[in-house]
C-alpha cells in the first residue's frame, strides 16, 4: 500500500519534470495543479500556526477557516472567478509557451544570420543549463513586471487589466480572473522579453534549449503558480525584511487595494527589486487595512463587472473610449454682445 502510493508520487513527480515532455505542465490536466495547491496548503498551515492567538486552541477546523475563509470562496465576486476559470487556465499558458519556445529559437537564428555562427563554448552541460535557466528566471520576472507596469500606466491596457482588479474578495481562482484580450497581449509581451533574453543566450552559447532547462522551467511554473495562489488567498502573510527582495502575499493584497495610496503599487511577480527600481514598492509593514476592488467608488452596485458577460464586454467599450476619446462639445458664444435693457425701460 505504502509502496503503491510512493510509486504514485514518483510517477507524478516524473510527469511534472519529465524532460521528454516538460512543457506538459503548462497544460491543464489536473495532476500538475497538485503542486501549486500543495504550496498553498503548506504555507497556509505555517501562516496559521504563526498567527494563531496564544489562547486559542490550534485545530484542523481553525486552520481550514484560516486558509479557506468562507466569504472569500462563496460570494458573487468569487462565483464570477469560477465561471471564467476554465477558459483562462486553458488559454493563458499556450500563448506564453508558444511565444517563448518559438521566439527564443527564432531570435537566436536571427542573430546567427546577422553576426555569423558561434562555436560552442567549452563548458560542462550543467553550466549551460544553469545559465539558460538563470536568464529565463530573470527575464520572466522582469517581463511579467514590466508588462504589468505598462498595464497600470497605459489606459488602453488598463481597460482590460481592470477585470483582475474588480474582484472584491480574493481566492486562488482569482489568479485566473483575466480578460481574454489581456491573456493575448500579456503572453506576447512577456514572452517576447523572455524570447529575446533566452534567444541571445542560445546564440552566445551556441546551444538550443536543453531538456534540463525545460524541466527547471516546468518547476518554476509550478512554484510561480503556487505563489500566485498564495498571493490571492487573502491570508495576510508578510515576509518582513525579505520583502526587499521578494513579493509577499500581503504585498499583492496591497496591489489589489482600492485605496488611492495603494494604487499602482507592488506590480512584481516573484521579485520586488523591479518595484524598488521603478518607485512602485510598498512593503506590508505599516499597512493597517486594505479594501479590495478597483477604486473606492466602483464597489458593490457600482462595480462595472457585476456579471461575467459585463466583465467580458465592458472593457471593449472602455478601450474604445481610450483610443477615441469623445470630443468636448464646442462652447457656443453669441457673436454680438447682448444689449442690456436700460434700467428704467
Ligand atoms: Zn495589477
Ligand atoms: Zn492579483
Amino acid at each position: 500500500m505504502v509502496q503503491e502510493s510512493l510509486s504514485d508520487v514518483w510517477n507524478l513527480l516524473k510527469h511534472t519534470v519529465d524532460p521528454v515532455k516538460p512543457l506538459s505542465i503548462f497544460y491543464w490536466d489536473g495532476a500538475w495543479q497538485i503542486w501549486p495547491i500543495a504550496i498553498l496548503l503548506v504555507i497556509g498551515v505555517i501562516g496559521y500556526l504563526v498567527s494563531a492567538n496564544r489562547n486559542e486552541r490550534i485545530s484542523l477546523k481553525g486552520a481550514a477557516r484560516y486558509i479557506f475563509p468562507a466569504e472569500a470562496y462563496w460570494s458573487r465576486s468569487a462565483w464570477m472567478d469560477y465561471q471564467g476559470f476554465f477558459l483562462t487556465s486553458l488559454f493563458d499558458p499556450l500563448i506564453k509557451v508558444a511565444t517563448v519556445v518559438f521566439g527564443a529559437d527564432a531570435f537566436s537564428a536571427f542573430l546567427a544570420s546577422g553576426f555569423g555562427e558561434r562555436t560552442p563554448p567549452d563548458a560542462p552541460g550543467w553550466a549551460i543549463v544553469a545559465v539558460q535557466f538563470l536568464v529565463f528566471f530573470v527575464a520572466a520576472d522582469f517581463g511579467a513586471f514590466f508588462t504589468h507596469y505598462l498595464e497600470h500606466k497605459i489606459p488602453f491596457l488598463w481597460s482590460f487589466h481592470r477585470v483582475h482588479h474588480s474582484a472584491e474578495v480574493l481566492n486562488p481562482v482569482t489568479t485566473y480572473r483575466k480578460h481574454p484580450v489581456e491573456l493575448i497581449y500579456f503572453g506576447i509581451m512577456t514572452g517576447t522579453v523572455i524570447a529575446i533574453a533566452l534567444g541571445s543566450t542560445l546564440y552566445l552559447t551556441d546551444s538550443s534549449l536543453t531538456a534540463g532547462t525545460l524541466a527547471l522551467m516546468t518547476v518554476w511554473v509550478a512554484v510561480a503558480l503556487g505563489v500566485n495562489y498564495l498571493d490571492h488567498s487573502q491570508m495576510w502573510i508578510s515576509y518582513g525584511g525579505a520583502e526587499r527582495l521578494f513579493i509577499s502575499p500581503a504585498m499583492h493584497q496591497i496591489h489589489h487595494s482600492a485605496f488611492i495610496q495603494h494604487r499602482d503599487k507592488n506590480m512584481g511577480l516573484l521579485l520586488s527589486i523591479w518595484d524598488r527600481m521603478f518607485g512602485t514598492y510598498c512593503p506590508a509593514k505599516g499597512t493597517e487595512e486594505v479594501l479590495l476592488g478597483i477604486s473606492e467608488d466602483t464597489l458593490g452596485a457600482s462595480n462595472p463587472h457585476r456579471t461575467v458577460v459585463r466583465y467580458y464586454l465592458e472593457p471593449f467599450g472602455e478601450a474604445y473610449r481610450c483610443l477615441f476619446p469623445a470630443r468636448p462639445e464646442p462652447v457656443r458664444r453669441n457673436i454680438l454682445p447682448k444689449v442690456e435693457a436700460p434700467p428704467n425701460a
